[in-house]
């Protein structure tokens, strides 16, 4: 299996060659066809799967498709990861014009918002600090957004994001296509899950 025949657009294919993916891995096989086609999916992987491309590379697609600014929102549970999140979608978008934000704690609001009025198209970012700026920085909404991705799931919900996130899921727009990634499937899990996806494609590897 190449990643053309998952049916990526040539520019993607291509920067997964200059990043050095020679094949696509087990998790991007079995989804990246589903989330092509705007199916929810959860996705039981570890770090090191790479799930993140997983779920970066359909949501390029998709945005090279259709742009728009806010289209996709991913949640992760610490700011270490919210930058390798943004790296890859950087590094596997580039030459397409993508344009990201990592909105973290511990970091300068005001830049944030700076950066979030230039509109990105991918916005990675930690619970509290994504519901911080909803609250208090002008013209930033995630009403129209087409992507809602929480990954590492398990562990969001472990650091107690669960009420910051079912909040969220109240001013989602009930038309988007949702990914959940744990490495665990458990009881908070399959709860997040029920209140969250629709119809899931379920993919364990
Ligand atoms: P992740 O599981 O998303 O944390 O990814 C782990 C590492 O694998 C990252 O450094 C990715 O750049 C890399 N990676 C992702 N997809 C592939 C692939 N198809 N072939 C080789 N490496 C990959």
């Amino acid at each position: 299996v190449t990643f053309k025949d998952l049916n990526l657009i040539d520019d993607l294919v291509k920067n997964c060659e200059r990043l050095g993916y020679k094949q696509p891995t087990e998790i991007q096989q079995q989804s990246i066809p589903y989330s092509l086609q705007s199916r929810d999916i959860i996705g039981l992987a570890q770090t090191g799967s790479g799930k993140t491309a997983a779920f970066a590379l359909p949501v390029i697609q998709l945005l090279y498709d259709n742009p728009s600014p806010y289209f996709c929102c991913v949640l992760a549970p610490t700011r270490e990861l919210a930058f390798q999140i943004s790296e890859q979608f950087e590094a596997l978008g580039s030459n397409i014009g993508l344009r990201t934000a990592t909105i973290v704690g511990g970091m300068d609001m005001m830049t944030q918002s700076i950066a979030l009025s230039k509109k990105p198209h991918i916005i990675v970012a930690t619970p509290g600090r994504l519901q911080d700026h909803l609250e208090n920085t002008k013209g930033f909404s995630l009403r129209n957004i087409k992507f809602l991705i929480m990954d590492e799931a398990d562990r969001l919900l472990d650091m107690d994001f669960g009420p910051i996130i079912d909040k969220l899921l109240k001013i989602l727009p009930k038309e988007r296509t949702t990914m959940l990634f744990s490495a665990t499937m458990t009881t908070k899990v399959a709860k997040l899950q029920r209140a969250s996806l629709s119809n899931p494609v379920k993919v364990e590897v």
